[in-house]
């Protein structure tokens, strides 16, 4: 830790990042967090917000609105800052235009002087955290995103709905692209520690293996389900922020599916893609190998070549 006051910087107060804020409030996250947005005042409106709340909350955090000079001490810089797609922009042009937003924010972070972590959340997740790992030169290590940890969050809780087993007690993950791209190794889910397959397939026929299958195309289109029904997604992802932000501030050696840069893991190199990694306070400690089937393993390489033809498209100087 940089200091002995835990001390976060927000860049982004949208909805994704002021919902990561609230949650952190009232989690008692940090001792000290730091809201900056290129809307000065809608950074200050927040900040006033978020502090006539403190009377209720159960913590004595302070909150301001400030500026990139304040992450020289900080812990993390959590970045939930992006632009949105505009009517007829293509993926690549949207791309393109956030990485100038991250241009404009990574340089005064690092000039600031901040030797912490930074946890990236803007979309496409796994390619602005490259982006962001490009600009700061920091170790790996320290820059990861929010990956899959959202939609493994969904996967247990619907694993453990159709089973009827506490989600805690669910170990699956979705790997690869925060996006259309991403999967579940099946082969790699457990209940306890008893694979999913085996409960299905010694249930007779009481869980079926095709049905539980189903349930990653639910956890896959859930974010546009929810954009359908509300136009954006945010409390999940401001609460999965927080989750990441306790392990790294706790120590807690979590497994999480950040995103994170593969050096050799999975057979891939120099892509970032959500997999199960330890989470503690010098960042992604170590990446977690799962043994993956050959087809689970086919379907990784073509979700990490989708991320590589964006990255690349991209063409960072
Ligand atoms: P939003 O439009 O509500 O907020 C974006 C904020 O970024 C705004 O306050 C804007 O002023 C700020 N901003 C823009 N350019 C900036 C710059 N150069 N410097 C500083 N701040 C700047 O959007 P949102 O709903 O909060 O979503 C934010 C991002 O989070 C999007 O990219 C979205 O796709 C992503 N997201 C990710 C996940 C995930 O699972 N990783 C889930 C939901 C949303």
């Amino acid at each position: 830790m940089c200091s002995n006051k835990r001390k976060i910087v927000l860049v982004g107060t949208g909805m994704v990042g002021m919902s990561f804020a609230y949650s952190a409030l009232n989690r008692a996250l940090c001792d000290e967090l730091v809201l900056v947005d290129i809307d000065k005042k809608r950074a200050l409106g927040e900040a006033m917000d978020l502090n006539h709340g403190l009377a209720f909350a159960g913590s004595s955090m302070k909150i301001y609105a400030g500026e990139y000079d304040d992450c020289a001490d900080a812990d993390i810089v959590v970045i939930c800052a992006g632009v949105n797609q505009k009517p007829g922009e293509s993926r690549l042009d949207l791309l393109k235009r956030n990485a100038a937003v991250f241009q404009s924010i990574i340089e005064p972070v690092v000039r600031s002087g901040f030797g912490g972590i930074f946890l990236v959340a803007t979309n496409p997740v796994d390619i602005m955290t490259r982006v962001t790992y490009q600009l700061s030169g920091f170790n790996p290590n320290r820059v990861f995103g929010t990956g899959t940890t959202l939609d493994t969050a969904r996967l247990r809780y619907l694993l453990g709905e159709y089973f009827s087993v506490d989600p805690r007690n669910v170990h699956a993950y979705v790997i690869g692209e925060h996006g259309d791209s991403e999967f579940v190794p099946w082969s790699q889910a457990m209940i306890a520690t008893k694979s999913v397959i085996d409960v299905c397939g010694q249930s007779g026929g009481r869980y079926r293996l095709e049905e539980v299958q189903g349930l990653s195309v639910q956890v896959r289109d859930a974010a546009q389900q929810i954009i359908a029904a509300k136009s954006a997604t945010y409390y999940g992802i401001g609460m999965a922020l927080v989750r990441i932000c306790r392990a790294v501030l706790g120590n807690e050696n979590s497994v999480l599916t950040v995103s994170a840069r593969l050096r050799g893991e999975y057979e891939r190199r120099g892509v970032y893609a959500g997999v199960p990694c330890i989470v503690n306070a010098n960042g992604v400690n170590r990446v977690i190998e799962l043994s993956l089937t050959e087809e689970e393993q086919g379907q990784f390489d073509r979700s990490c070549d989708i991320l590589e033809e964006s990255y690349e498209g991209m063409e960072l100087s």
